[in-house]
């Protein structure tokens, strides 16, 4: 007898999803401005350990309350992680809590789509309305859920958000990984197993190209490898096209033609080679392909000669730099970088990076790139429902590696001019913002209006938030207890937010949201896939639709309160779950290790027990070994090795400039744009102009100039300095908003996503950010 497993019952199965995936201010004058409720607890006064959210970094902190009221929030002295530090943006979290313009209630469009017109609903009736929508597309799509998107931001509860997509059983999640560090991440792991971690508390020479560490990401590890730099322990070499805060506090400064890094350390790995400086030893006992790869060098002359006429630099400081780097390896680091995809040639230039970093041995070793441990959490078992007609996700054939984060771009263009092999008609959006976020804003305004339906969850009216139908409010992370998250590296630990006051007005946490919503969504949507499935039609005559329904129940990943799930997830360290509701970190042996070693200095684990090396002589790669060529890239167009091509060298006209962006001590992309606190720092974006290059054009400090790009415009201050080269302009991220319901943010400043195109590179479809060419006039 035949037997006949039905395509469901083989296909049926879950994601276990593990969570980890992974100044003080007074609150008085804010307060007098915001309609707070926040609710007046008589004269109590307490102390609540969580975790900051003004960037992604996720500092530990303890929030003062006076009578319900967060006045303070200090630095928490137990996370490894951040060690005793809160910066400005994390000072400022408390004006997120109480910015007047954050969103209260849910709101459902009431007018033309951008008109900025919304009215107030209930909760029941912002649920009602995506049931309604939702159940109509999906019948008209015949139970595709993959004509329904999702996209998230980056944070501690992505992972709730995200069990809302699994069990929906769309295949288009999106997230800031193609619009940020794709191509860093990847190229690392492919080459020696990981990203990891610098160890920059030990690293005695570093080379940080296009990284702003003092202004990008002003954390305690920053700011005490700054105490180590121009001659106090550890040499700091900065590649940058600008005079950055970082550059300033570096032994040397390389200034930089934009977009040709891969030049400059293809020239380093040419001299190591040459020279024969590399550790010998740890080559031959860890790299695959070696012979290959010095061949492939060699053979293509890439020397500092050749490089210098790329890059700009001389060729005597290239050579200085790969020999200064071999000579203090393997405690010498090419900084593997924070941030976003450059050029076409990103991910490239991340592999022959770290290659090069791994010719000096540096890797999974004290002083240099760090494997680490982390801290095991149990895992929340989410189901992972198969809905026959799901369709794959539409841009996998658009980069080689489309993965799971997606390619946003990619994904944008092709709904848009009409290439995607089905129709995209809604968006569930989740603490994002890709107005602000993706290149060529105009673009993403006309995807936004185009679809049925656009559900955003937030706390802030965002850009996205005005082109959304319906608008859900989030409460801010000093309103909520998020996924514990174990924290890997040289000293891990687990850290925990948890809430600091009730939510204010209406707004929820997202789980307590996706509760909810699921509760609505659950049954209609069930009946729509019993309509269409025939698999689950004849499961239903089988076993009865009771049964079969608990496999697409959507309120499963809800059930418990997050509290719970915190709880079950460090069942297995004693005493754990209590330590984080009190002290907000936890790791093994925490009591014996923690020391107070100086005024502001701390010690966490003894230096024996930190976990410097954990690889054992094998990389997670697929040799076990540094992998110089990868042979299966080269199947999907992309090349095995490291290759410098003509194209990479973009020519700047005469009269334009190439545009570069990036980050500021003070703001976080664009969800920090209209915090009070920081405009009082830094009150609005100015573009860096080179100084006789203004003065050429009669452009003065404070001057309107109107940027332009092939694909929009925006108007922004001039700031002229010598501190950029005469092709480069420069300005930061997230300014220029053009939602009116955020009051100060509006109009404020130069926006970056109206002038930046929309181009992406080959490997994940990663939008590159430094391939525009601008030009510019006084206004
Ligand atoms: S670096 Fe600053 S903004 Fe980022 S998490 Fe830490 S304190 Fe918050």
């Amino acid at each position: 007898m035949k037997v006949e497993i039905s395509r469901r019952r083989f296909l049926q199965g879950s994601v276990a999803m593990s969570i980890a995936g992974g100044v003080s201010l007074s609150s008085s004058s804010i307060m007098a401005s915001a309609t707070s409720p926040a609710k007046k607890v008589g004269n109590e006064d307490k102390r609540v350990a969580t975790l900051c959210e003004m960037c992604v970094n996720k500092c530990a902190a303890i929030a003062h309350v006076h009578n319900g009221v967060v006045e303070k929030l200090d630095p928490n002295p137990l996370f490894p992680k951040s060690r005793n530090m809160l910066c400005a943006r994390g000072n400022s979290g408390i004006q997120a809590l109480y910015d007047p313009d954050r969103l209260k209630y849910p709101l459902i469009r009431d007018g033309e789509k951008g008109s900025g017109k919304f009215k107030r609903v209930s909760w029941d009736e912002a649920y009602a309305y995506i049931n309604e929508k939702l159940t109509k597309i999906l019948d008209e799509e015949k139970d595709n859920r993959s004509t329904v998107a999702f996209c998230a931001g980056e944070g501690m509860a992505e992972h709730t958000f995200h069990s809302f997509f699994t069990m929906f059983g769309s295949s288009h999640f999106l997230n800031h990984v193609s619009l940020c560090l794709a191509t860093t991440v990847s190229g690392y792991s492919l080459t020696i197993g990981g990203y990891g971690q610098a160890d920059l508390d030990n690293a005695k020479y570093v080379i940080m190209a296009g990284a702003n560490r003092a202004e990008a990401i002003v954390t305690p590890d920053t700011m005490d490898f700054f105490k180590r730099t121009k001659g106090r322990g550890a040499k700091l070499v900065t590649v940058d096209p600008r005079f950055t805060n970082t550059a300033a506090k570096s032994d040397k400064w390389l200034a930089i033609n934009v977009g040709t890094d891969l030049a400059f350390v293809l020239a380093l790995t040419y001299v190591a080679i040459k020279e024969e400086i590399y550790n010998k030893a740890f080559v031959e006992n860890y790299f695959n392909g070696f012979d290959a790869y010095k061949e492939h060098i060699l053979s293509n002359n890439y020397t500092p000669e050749w490089a210098e006429k790329i890059t700009g630099i001389k060729a005597a400081d290239i050579y200085q730099v790969a020999r200064d780097f071999m000579v203090n390896a393997p405690q010498s680091i090419y900084y593997q970088g924070r941030r976003t995809t450059w050029s076409k040639n990103d991910f490239q230039l991340r592999r022959a990076q770290a290659i090069f970093s791994a010719l000096g041995g540096g890797v999974d070793i004290k002083g240099g790139i760090c494997f680490g441990k982390s801290l095991a959490l149990a895992e929340h078992e989410i189901p992972s429902p198969m809905y026959a007609q799901a369709k794959p996700r539409i841009e996998k054939d658009e980069a080689a590696v489309v993965g799971g984060s997606g390619s946003w771009v990619a994904f944008r263009n092709m709904v848009l001019e009409k290439r995607s092999p089905y129709p995209i008609r809604a968006l569930f959006n989740y603490k994002h913002n890709p107005m602000q976020n993706m290149p060529n804003n105009a673009k993403t305004a006309e995807f936004l209006k185009n679809l049925d339906l656009v559900v955003t969850i937030d706390t802030m009216p965002s850009d996205t938030v005005m082109l959304s139908d319906v608008i859900l409010p989030e409460c801010t992370y000093l309103e909520r207890t998020d996924p514990v998250v174990s924290f890997g590296g040289i000293e891990p630990s687990i850290a925990q937010r948890n809430k600091v006051v009730d939510p204010m007005f209406e707004s929820k946490p997202i789980m307590e949201i996706m509760r909810g919503l699921s509760a609505k969504l659950s049954k209609p949507l069930f009946e729509i896939t019993k309509k269409y499935d025939e698999d689950v039609q004849s499961s239903i005559e089988d076993d009865g639709e009771d049964k079969v329904y608990g496999d697409f129940d959507l309120t499963k990943p809800f059930a418990s309160s997050q509290e719970e799930l915190n709880e079950h997830a460090v069942a297995k360290y004693e005493g754990a779950a209590e330590i984080l509701k009190e002290k907000g970190v936890f790791y093994p042996n925490m009591n014996e290790y923690f020391k107070k070693t100086g005024v502001n200095d701390y010690e966490y684990y003894p230096d024996a027990k930190r976990a410097y090396s954990v690889k054992n002589n094998k990389f997670a790669t697929p040799s076990g070994k540094v992998e110089c060529s990868v042979p299966a890239l080269a199947k999907k167009g992309i090349d095995a090795m490291p290759v410098w091509k003509k194209e990479y060298e973009m020519a700047v006209p005469a009269g334009k400039f190439r545009f570069v962006t990036g980050r500021h001590a003070q703001f976080t992309q664009s969800g920090t744009s209209n915090n009070r606190m920081l405009l009082n720092l830094v009150p609005e974006n100015f573009a860096w102009i080179n100084k006789r290059t203004a003065e050429k054009m009669g452009i003065k400090f404070g001057d309107k100039i109107e940027v332009a790009s092939k694909v929009g415009k925006t108007t922004i201050k001039a700031y002229p300095t010598e501190k950029i080269g005469p092709d480069t302009l420069f300005f930061i991220h997230g300014f220029g908003n053009y939602s009116e319901a955020l009051t100060r943010a509006y109009h404020n400043g130069g926006n970056d996503a109206a002038i930046i195109e929309d181009s992406i590179e080959p490997m994940h479809g990663a939008s590159c950010l430094h391939d525009t060419i601008v030009e510019i006039r006084k206004v």
